[in-house]
C-alpha cells in the first residue's frame, strides 16, 4: 500500500495494528532538511512494517551513554505507542552503533541489511542521532521506524542552554528527575552545554542558611549534564554575596540608556582587598565543584557586575578583562582542561571604546579566552559584525527567549516567536558558532528548539523544526494548523509588545483552532505538557484580547493550572517571584512586588 508522505503520520494514527506494509515515498533533499550531507536513495525500505515488538541491538562498546541513548530511546516510544521495546541480538530492526570515521558529534542514519542503523561517531553523535531518529519515526497503533535517510553533523561547536534559577522559578524548583529528564529532552535537539549561575546574589555569604540548597542545585545541574556528556558551565565576574562589606564595593555604573543594570554587589577588583575577597569566593566555589566538575567559565561585565571607578574604567576593556584573566588563571588550577567565554553583552552601551580596547588587549594576550558572547536585548551588536570578532575567536550569542513581549515571563503559558529568532538569527548565522540562549523555564520550550538547531544547521528554518516538533511532542499531521495558531500567537506578543490593541477576533481564532487540534490529538499528545502550554497560552490571549479578561472562570483556571506546571508558590516570600509566576489575582507576595 502507497501512502504520500504527507500522509504517511496522519494515517499511522487511524491505521489498523498489524503487519501492513508501507511504501515509503519520503525523499529528503538537502533543500528541506539543511542537516544532510549526503542523500542516500530509501527506496530498498519498500515494504517497512508497523512495529509491535521493537527489538534493538547495540553494536557498541560498553558505554554509559550508549546505554542512556538506548533507554532514551525506549522510553520515548514506549510512552507514545503500545510496543514494547527491548535490547538483544536476535531479529532486531533497530540498531545502535559507534562508527570513529564519523566527527564525535556526527550521526548516520538509514536503512542497512533489513533494519534502520543509528550509527554516532562517538556517544554524543549517536544520542544526537537517536533525537532526530525520534522525531522523524511515526507512532500510531505501532511504531513506525523513521525513514530519514543521511548523515548530520553539527555546524556550531558550542550548542548551550542558560538556565537562570532564581525567582524560584521551575529551573530552580524542579526535582532531580524533572531536570534529568528535561535536560535528556534537550540534548536529543543537539545541545552539549548549559550554564548555571551560582546564586550569590541571594545569599549572605557561605554561612547562609540557604547555601546548602544553591550549592546542591549546581552540582543537580552539573551531574545531570555529565550523565549525558554535556558541558557544565557556571558565570564568574566581580558580583558576590549580599553580605560584602560595605569598603568593598564597586563604584555604580553610570548607566543612561539604562540597559546595563546595577543588580546584585559588585566588587571593586582594583581594590586589593577587593581583588583578594573575590578570588577567595571563586576559589571556595571552585572547591565545592570538584567532585561534579567544571567545564567552562562564562564571565559576565553588566547588569550583575562592574565598576565604574577610576582604575577600573571603562570596565569591559580595563579592570573586567584583568579580573577574568586571574579567574582563569585560578580555575584552571582546578580544572586543567577549563574552557572560557568572555561575554561583551551590553559593550558600549553608552559607546566608551570597550570593543575597540578588547579587541587591542586579545591581540596582545589571546591565550586565555576561548570564545567571545555577544548580544543586547534587541538586535546584534554590530561590532563584531562590523569589525571582525576580537582575537580572531568564535563568537557566540545569548538569544533571550524567555521574557520578551511576555511579563509575567511565562504568565500566559508557551511564548512560541519563530519569527523573530529566524529574523535574529539571520543577523549572525554567519558568525556565530553557537551560544547560551536565556531561559527562565519551560514555557519557551519551542524556542530552544528552534535555537537548538540554528546552532546545529545555520540554514535549518525555524518553521521547519517546528513542523518537526510538533509531529514528535504534540501528534501526527496537525504541523501546519499549529504552526498557524502559533503565527496567530507570535503577532499578538509582538502587538502587544508595541502597546497596539490585539485583535480580538484573532485571538479567538486561535483558541477554537487549538480546541479543534487537540481533538485530533493522540493521548499522549494531548497529556504533554508541551501542548498543555499551548493550548492555556490560546485560552489565556481569547479571554485577556477577546473575553471576559483574566479574571474569568477559564482564566483563573488556566492561571492556576500553568502555576501548577511551573511549580510556582501561590503565597510566598520571594520579593521576585511574582516575575515568573502566573498573573493570578489571588496569589499573594508577602514581600511586595519590587
Ligand atoms: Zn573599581
Amino acid at each position: 500500500m502507497k501512502i504520500p508522505a504527507h500522509d504517511r503520520r496522519t494515517f499511522l494514527k487511524y491505521a489498523a495494528a498489524g503487519t501492513m506494509g508501507f511504501g515509503l515515498q519520503e525523499q529528503v533533499s538537502p533543500a528541506a532538511d539543511p542537516g544532510l550531507l549526503e542523500v542516500h536513495d530509501n527506496a530498498s525500505r519498500e515494504g517497512t512494517e508497523i512495529l509491535q515488538e521493537v527489538v534493538v541491538r547495540v553494536e557498541a562498546p560498553d558505554d554509559p551513554l550508549v546505554s542512556t541513548a538506548f533507554n532514551m530511546l525506549k522510553d520515548r516510544v514506549e510512552l507514545r505507542c503500545p510496543v514494547k521495546v527491548t535490547r538483544g541480538a536476535e531479529g532486531a530492526q533497530i540498531v545502535l552503533a559507534l562508527d570513529p570515521g564519523l566527527a564525535p558529534e556526527a550521526f548516520r542514519l538509514g536503512p542497512e541489511n533489513g533494519t534502520v542503523r543509528i550509527t554516532g561517531g562517538a556517544p554524543p553523535g549517536l544520542l544526537y542521532g537517536v533525537g532526530k531518529f525520534l522525531r522523524t519515526s511515526g507512532y500510531g497503533e505501532g511504531f513506525l521506524p523513521s525513514s530519514w535517510t543521511g548523515v548530520s553533523s553539527p555546524q556550531g561547536t558550542l550548542r548551550g542552554m542558560y538556565f537562570a534559577t532564581h525567582f524560584h522559578n521551575w529551573h530552580q524548583q524542579a526535582s532531580d528527575a524533572e531536570v534529568s529528564r528535561y535536560l535528556e529532552d534537550l540534548a536529543l535537539w543537539g545541545i552539549n552545554a548549559i550554564m548555571v549561575a551560582f546564586p550569590m546574589i541571594n545569599l549572605q555569604g557561605w554561612d547562609d542558611p540557604q547555601m546548602e540548597a544553591a550549592l546542591s542545585m549546581m552540582k543537580r545541574y552539573a551531574r545531570a549534564a555529565h550523565a549525558l556528556g554535556l558541558q557544565f558551565t557556571t558565570g564568574l565576574g566581580n558580583t558576590m554575596f549580599i553580605g560584602t562589606p560595605d569598603h568593598l564595593r564597586a563604584t555604580p555604573l553610570p548607566d543612561p540608556t539604562r540597559r546595563r543594570g546595577n543588580s546584585g554587589h559588585p566588587v571593586c577588583p582594583s581594590l586589593a582587598e577587593g581583588h583578594a575577597y573575590i578570588l577567595d569566593n571563586t576559589r571556595r566555589l571552585f572547591e565545592n565543584l570538584a567532585d561534579v566538575g567544571l567545564d567552562i567559565v562564562c564571565f559576565w561585565p553588566y547588569d550583575e557586575g562592574g565598576c565604574a571607578c577610576a582604575k577600573c574604567a571603562p570596565w569591559g576593556c580595563n579592570g573586567y578583562l584583568r579580573l577574568s584573566r586571574d579567574l582563569t588563571q585560578l580555575g584552571r588550577e582546578y580544572f586543567p582542561k577549563l574552557k572560557t567565554v568572555l561575554s561583551t553583552w551590553m559593550f558600549d552601551t553608552p559607546p566608551e571604546g570597550e570593543w575597540q580596547g578588547l579587541a587591542d588587549a586579545l591581540a596582545k594576550d589571546p591565550g586565555w579566552v576561548d570564545y567571545i558572547l555577544a548580544d543586547s536585548h534587541e538586535d546584534f551588536p554590530r561590532y563584531p559584525l562590523d569589525h571582525g570578532v576580537p582575537g580572531g575567536l568564535p563568537l557566540l550569542n545569548f538569544p533571550e527567549i524567555s521574557m520578551w513581549g511576555n511579563s509575567p515571563w511565562g504568565g500566559f503559558g508557551a511564548n512560541p516567536l519563530p519569527a523573530r529568532f529566524q529574523r535574529l538569527w539571520d543577523q549572525v548565522k554567519g558568525t556565530v558558532t553557537g551560544g547560551f540562549p536565556y531561559s527562565e523555564g519551560i514555557y519557551e520550550d519551542m524556542n530552544k528548539a528552534v535555537v537548538a538547531q540554528c546552532y546545529w544547521d545555520r540554514d535549518r528554518a525555524a518553521a521547519d523544526t517546528l513542523r518537526e516538533y510538533m509531529a514528535y511532542e504534540f501528534g501526527p499531521g496537525v504541523e501546519e494548523q499549529v504552526l498557524e495558531i502559533i503565527g496567530l500567537l507570535e503577532s499578538a506578543a509582538a502587538t502587544s509588545y508595541r502597546k497596539e490593541p490585539v485583535d480580538p477576533e484573532a485571538a479567538r481564532r486561535a483558541c477554537a483552532a487549538a480546541e479543534a487540534v487537540e481533538a485530533r490529538l493522540p493521548d499522549w499528545g494531548k497529556k504533554s505538557w508541551r501542548w498543555e502550554l499551548l493550548r492555556l497560552r490560546t485560552v489565556l490571549d481569547r479571554e485577556r484580547f477577546g473575553g471576559d479578561g483574566l479574571e474569568s472562570p477559564a482564566a483563573e483556571a488556566a492561571l492556576l493550572r500553568l502555576m501548577e506546571l511551573y511549580h510556582c508558590q501561590l503565597e510566598t516570600d520571594d520579593p521576585y517571584h511574582h516575575r515568573v509566576r502566573p498573573p493570578l489575582k489571588r496569589a499573594l507576595s508577602r514581600n511586595g512586588t519590587l
